[in-house]
């Protein structure tokens, strides 16, 4: 019995989750849109939306190719329901591009059983931060100065791990993705073949989202216009570990003056992240001598993420 109830509490969960805003003793479930479509209006009163659960197993069933023996005798009408346990987590699952996840989402409430993604909280935080900054953004004059878009942060929402640069260049102004160029890709090899992590789970940003003119580095009041935004991110994302790579993002971050040199290799805390400072890719590109301490900053990160997780 009490496995029973479990069970039915289960289900009931699972239907509210699916748009089932009403349900009462007799187990009402939504009908399917063709199904809704194909009936005549007058054999439903309009003040019920839903029809009987009994009712609607045979559709259901029919589809599994179930004879109507079988349903009559021996499956019950919870089986015949989709089961929590049998559902993917969304935690670990929200990839970038997420606009593409959402698009998958459709509006009829029984069909979303394969994209979960709509019940992360994590995507509509980021995505409303995202629509607050707008593609038009003016907050600072970088919008002034020649960029030809706003480059959000990307990857994955429930990352353990980020990574933080201070603004976009030449190749992610045009793309629209941080850490795409030259330097992007070298920061995909330290990721994925230095970390053994999909760059898709990981989450990556920029402390300003515009791209500065000549790729200076960014001005104070231009950090102190787009810094909050990603501040925000960080406060939803929670990663366990961000790594800040260079000196201009390190010191805005950190809200310090510390040389890399000195802030590389070791952990600082941070908003009750653990983050790891390191040469920026495009300064590797520069003096590949510098990658031995990258990778030693990186294996403190990969051994940190291990131990904690
Ligand atoms: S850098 Fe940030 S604050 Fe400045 S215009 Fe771009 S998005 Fe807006």
């Amino acid at each position: 019995m009490n496995e029973l109830i479990a069970d039915i509490r289960e289900q009931v969960v699972f239907l509210r989750e699916l748009g089932v805003s009403e349900i009462d003793a007799n187990l009402l479930v939504p009908v399917e849109p063709e199904r809704r479509a194909s009936r005549p209006v007058e054999t439903r009163p309009a003040s019920q939306p839903f029809e009987p659960i009994a009712s609607v197993i045979p559709t259901i069933a029919r589809s599994s190719e179930t004879t109507a023996e079988t349903r009559q005798t021996n499956v019950s009408r919870l089986s015949m329901l989709p089961s929590l346990s049998n559902r993917p987590s969304p935690k670990r699952t929200t990839n970038v591009p997420p606009s593409e996840n959402l698009a998958a989402v459709p509006d009829e409430p029984m069909t979303v059983i394969t994209t979960n993604f709509a019940n992360d909280p994590n995507i509509s935080a980021i995505l409303s931060i995202r629509e607050e900054i707008g593609p038009d953004c003016a907050r600072c004059k970088l919008s002034t100065l020649g960029r030809k878009q706003v480059v959000n942060s990307v990857g994955n929402f429930n990352a353990d791990l980020m990574f933080v640069g201070e603004a976009p260049g030449a190749d992610e102004d045009l793309q629209g993705e941080p850490f795409v160029g030259r330097a992007g890709q070298l920061l995909t090899d330290i990721i994925e073949k230095g970390l053994q992590i999909p760059r898709k789970d990981v989450f990556i940003g920029n402390i300003n989202r515009c791209r500065p003119p000549q790729n200076r580095a960014p001005e104070p009041n231009e950090t102190f216009a787009c810094k909050p935004f990603l501040l925000r991110e960080i406060e939803i994302v929670k990663p366990r570990v961000i790594v800040v790579l260079g000196a201009t993002a390190a010191h805005n971050l950190l809200d310090t003056k510390v040389p890399i040199g000195k802030l590389r290799g070791q952990f600082h805390d941070y908003r009750g992240s653990k983050v790891m400072p390191t040469f920026h890719p495009a300064y590797l590109l520069r003096d590949p001598h510098k990658k031995r301490e990258v990778w030693e900053d990186m294996k403190m990160v990969r051994d940190f993420l291990a131990s904690s997780a």
